[in-house]
């Protein structure tokens, strides 16, 4: 198994750390447990190890449970009413998702093209709009794609942050602190839905600010409608978020996991 690492030519591009992960599937009928397979002339890495990169990948990007099923594929636009108009913004809720859906999968394409310019996506809508969906399916996507991400629900990090703050006091950071800091991709979901005390708006701020300085995206969801931001937020927080990328609502007229009850 050792020498297998120095058949695997350069261009298959595996981190250093990776290599040392490769396992050895007995039983696999196309590498035959040595996990690599030969087209012609060319190694490449067999599908077994690429579904073991993808599964420990998914694992450190939090993208457990139903997450994990989400993806453009099955976002079902027929959610989003024709006959209802965002006066606002003179485009129906349909036209809106269609909008938020194309956004996101070019958002994929471009990161995985190399085009980054650290800008996100904030995903804007009332509870069970598709919000989360849609930002799950940025995340398997570029999992898949063989991308870095972290799938943060911004409440549970919260009250995550403030056990370890009672427990260690905020001398250091935390690790999971860190973690969301530098992410290659991190996706705040249900930013807005706990508390807003000084305190939650300094954390949220810190991480806001620290990964806009550094070039880092956030794909956002939130409940809160931009004018509530400051307010929510914080006015610092909500003025670089608006700088962080295009906003997209998504409306509908009935909450989608009701509806999906009904069907
Ligand atoms: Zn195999």
């Amino acid at each position: 198994m050792d020498n297998l690492h120095n058949f695997i030519p350069q261009k298959i591009e595996i981190k250093e750390e990776r290599k040392a992960e490769i396992k050895n599937p007995t039983g696999c009928p196309f590498c035959q447990g040595t996990g690599i397979v030969l087209e012609g002339d060319e190694a490449r890495l067999c599908s077994c190890q690429e579904a073991l990169l993808l599964e420990k990948r998914r694992k450190e990007a939090n993208m457990g449970g139903a997450l994990f099923h989400k993806t453009f594929q099955n976002f079902n636009l027929s959610y989003y009413p024709t006959y209802l108009t965002i006066h606002k913004l003179g485009v129906t809720y349909r036209q809106a998702a269609e909008m938020a859906l194309k956004a996101s999968k070019n958002f994929c394409k471009q990161y995985h093209k190399g085009l980054r310019s650290g800008q996100g996506i904030l995903l804007q809508g009332p509870v069970g709009s598709g919000k989360t969906h849609l930002a799950a399916a940025i995340a398997n996507q570029l999992l898949k794609d063989g991308h870095q991400v972290f799938f943060l629900v911004v409440p549970d990090f919260l009250e995550d942050m403030k056990l370890s703050y009672q427990q260690e006091g905020d001398s250091s950071e935390s690790q999971l602190m860190q973690k969301a800091k530098n992410a290659d991709i991190l996706i705040m979901d249900d930013l807005g839905a706990h508390n807003f005390t000084p305190w939650t708006q300094n954390k949220i701020f810190t991480l806001v600010n620290y990964r806009l300085n550094h070039l880092l995206p956030c794909i956002i969801t939130t409940n809160l409608q931009l004018e509530e931001m400051s307010d929510a937020i914080g006015a610092r927080t909500a003025s670089r978020l608006v700088e962080m990328g295009l906003t997209y609502p998504l409306l509908v007229e009935k909450d989608i996991r009701l509806q999906k009850c009904l069907e």
